[in-house]
């Protein structure tokens, strides 16, 4: 059994996979809204497309890419921005902001 605190936490493998996504399609295509609440809405939106990939840190693999294959991380991506381009819950209006709830993202 091991020693209590040698396990620090459990991360999500996709997470800076999706992050750095993020801010490579935001600086490839600057129609997007890339306030922090549009980005916030993009990585759960991604994340929770892609399986779930969590890991015990630290951990004992070292040697490989960990999460879903790049291609996945993309096309999660920019699903997810598409959906957030036609929903965004940014500071709108209280009337924008009802219509954003009814897209159920
Ligand atoms: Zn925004």
């Amino acid at each position: 059994m091991e020693k209590e605190g040698l396990i620090s936490k459990v991360e999500n493998a996709n997470f800076e996979k999706v992050q750095y996504y993020i801010e490579k399609v935001l600086s490839e295509s600057p129609d997007y809204c890339s306030c922090h609440r549009c980005r916030l809405d993009v990585l759960a939106l991604a994340l929770n497309t892609l399986p779930p990939h969590y890991y015990v840190i630290p951990s004992h693999i070292t040697d490989r890419d960990m999460g879903s294959p790049w291609i996945l991380i993309e096309i999660a991506v920019r699903e997810a921005f598409k959906k957030v381009a036609l929903c965004p819950h940014h500071r709108l209006p209280l009337k924008e902001q009802q219509d954003a709830a009814a897209c159920n993202i």
